[in-house]
């Protein structure tokens, strides 16, 4: 079984699986981050060199930031959706768009800045498996909060999912709703799918891991009210 350690990297989780053969890193947080990084790796024992690969949940840069420097030190592929694959290759965040008032005033305040380019050495479509890496799992595409967003599900039991489901301080109101979404009706169907996986535990980027019946129950009001809306049409 892979062990699931959290790393904090500022205001975002990333997270290392270890396995019996190899070690796999999903993001690598903000920029700058790579110091705590390093010191949290060692805090563990985990050498940098037994990093073998690292998922890219998705191209903004409170995921990808010390993204150029972490693959150099530790000599793993990058993997990432074909969707994600330009910003890595520019540096540039994929679109950041944002459902609440607070968060549109908090985005105009933030300065676009450009991350070190990274060229993806693992493409993805729909699927790929981690068994060659010694993991019993496998990335998924679940896409809405930017259209490349990747999930990682590991065991049948857990799942990563980077921003699809967030719970941030202030805007979201106790709800998992997506508050940051390029396309919310995707979210909600992204949601279904990490669900139908028969995952038991959500590792969110942003907020605390969470038992999948919650996020389940929302998916149901959700649909519920959709249903109400549309006089049962849907
Ligand atoms: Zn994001
Ligand atoms: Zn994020």
């Amino acid at each position: 079984m892979a062990a699931i350690h959290t790393l904090s990297l500022g205001y975002v989780n990333s997270f290392l699986l270890q396995g019996d053969q190899s070690n796999i890193l999903i993001d690598t947080g903000l920029p700058g981050k790579e110091k705590k990084l390093w010191h949290q790796l060692e805090g563990l024992a985990i050498a940098p060199e037994s990093i073998k690969l690292i998922i890219i949940t998705h191209a903004h840069q409170d995921h990808t930031g010390g993204l150029s420097t972490v693959k150099q030190r530790t000599g793993a592929q990058v993997l990432c959706h074909e969707n994600e694959a330009e910003f890595l290759r520019s540096g540039i965040n994929s679109r950041v768009v944002t459902h609440t008032w607070l968060l549109k005033k908090l985005m105009a305040m933030v300065k676009e800045t450009k991350v070190n380019p990274v060229e993806p050495d693992i493409l993805i479509q729909n699927e790929f498996p981690l068994t060659s890496y010694g993991i019993d799992g496998k990335v998924i595409h679940t896409p809405g909060h930017t259209a490349g967003a990747l999930s990682v599900i590991i065991e049948g039991k857990s799942a990563f999912v980077g921003d699809i489901v967030m719970k941030l301080p202030l805007v979201s109101k106790g709800s998992y709703h997506p508050v940051v979404g390029q396309d919310l009706e995707q979210v909600y169907e992204s949601w279904q799918k990490i669900i139908d996986t028969g995952i038991e535990t959500i590792y969110m980027a942003h907020g605390k891991a969470i038992p999948a019946a919650h996020l389940e129950k929302e998916l149901a009001d959700y649909l519920n009210r959709q249903n109400f809306n549309t006089g049962g049409q849907a």
